[in-house]
């Protein structure tokens, strides 16, 4: 049975590059080893890095004055990370809680005892739209945390908000590559690549360089500057994720790029979207402007009839589509790799659902 998966992550792969991947492993670039088996300290592995950079670099068309760090740790470590590395003036951040893992980043932040100032959250509205950001005082904080896209709240922000000389520090791991920015408008960009970009165990960071070496003596495996001084091999990278991420970026770039990208992601969220919006039976509860082009959450408003709905998706090949368990009923992840047909095939599960369940009430 042919299965689309709308895991919000660690999610779908192109399939190309699953093939790829098959095609590579038993003896990687002609060298007898699988990647598994190589060296971080080979040419064979140099070229892998390199290229996975620059391919990135090329990807958001972010000025020479950016580096691109490769960390362990997940994206939960960088709101350690960043922190220790940039609030070293104010020792105060700012931060708009959008949700999850928003307070997520406040809670770790304040964990080191900086301060962290929540400008607006809308938590009271359950994250249904986005906090706004009205005059951010100047020389005050030593950035602004947002999180672009918010995987469970189903959130994404279509305008990013004017900080004026206050760094942008932007949580994009779940629309990483999947919607376009005008990326230079980033202090620093920090993901967890398993949700566009390949595999758990990378956390891909790129910062301006003014950002870089602010605080000294900081612990060796989250400080920027030796990450950037060490071309991200202070000790042993996550090899086999580095190179996943490397053949994605380059599916990226095959397919055309981020604008492509979003092209096609606002396709299948439409489809998605338009239909719900349309529907007697299901809501998408969030407000139209703020919705999230890769994680479609929706209800029925009846547990379970959600619950039911799930178990009938997965029985046809439509996997992973429950919802979070702090919001409940469904979620949809419609990450770069989920192709056009494999909305067209859930939209038509849904419309058949609803049908038979308004033919039996
Ligand atoms: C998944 C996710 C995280 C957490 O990433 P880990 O790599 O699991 O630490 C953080 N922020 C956002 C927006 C996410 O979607």
């Amino acid at each position: 049975m042919v299965v689309y998966n709308f895991s919000a992550g660690p999610a779908v792969l192109p399939t190309e590059v699953i093939k790829r991947i098959k095609e590579d492993l038993p003896s990687f670039d002609n060298s007898g080893m699988s990647v598994m088996e190589i060296s971080h300290r080979s040419n064979l592995f140099d070229e892998v890095i390199d290229q996975a950079q620059q391919d990135l670099k090329e990807l958001l068309q972010v000025p020479d004055d950016y580096h691109v760090l490769f960390f362990q740790g997940g994206c939960t470590l960088q709101f350690t990370a960043a922190p220790l590395n940039l609030a070293t003036e104010h020792k105060k951040i700012a931060l708009l809680d959008s949700g999850h893992w928003a307070d997520r980043a406040r809670d770790e932040a304040s964990r080191l005892g900086i301060e962290v100032d929540v400008i607006d959250s809308t938590k009271n509205l359950h994250y249904t739209q986005l906090p706004a950001l009205k005059d951010l005082p100047q020389d005050t904080y030593d950035y602004l945390h947002i999180t672009t896209n918010n995987t469970i709240e189903g959130t994404a922000y279509n305008r990013l908000p004017k900080t004026g000389n206050t760094p942008l520090v932007a949580d994009l791991s779940s629309n990483f590559l999947a919607q376009d920015y005008d990326f230079s408008k980033f202090d620093l960009m920090m993901v967890g690549a398993q949700k566009n970009v390949g595999i758990a165990g990378l956390t891909i960071v790129v910062v301006k360089d003014d950002l870089i070496g602010k605080a000294k003596n900081l612990p060796s495996m989250i400080d920027y500057e030796l990450f950037a001084k060490k071309n991200s091999m202070f000790n042993t990278p996550p090899v086999f994720a580095i190179y996943v991420a490397g053949l994605v970026l380059k599916w990226v770039k095959e397919q055309g790029g981020v604008k492509e990208m979003d092209r096609r992601n606002r396709k299948k969220s439409d489809l998605l979207y338009d239909f719900l919006d349309d529907s007697k039976l299901f809501t998408a509860p969030v407000m139209k402007q703020d919705r999230s082009l890769t994680n479609v959450p929706f209800v029925t408003g009846k547990p379970e009839l959600d619950q039911e709905l799930i178990q009938q998706a997965s029985e046809v090949g439509l996997l992973n589509i429950k919802g979070h368990r702090s919001v409940g009923g469904m979620r949809a992840s419609l990450y770069n790799a989920m192709p056009y047909i494999g909305v067209e095939k859930l939209v038509d599960f849904l419309n058949k659902f609803e049908k038979d369940y308004w033919g039996k009430h």
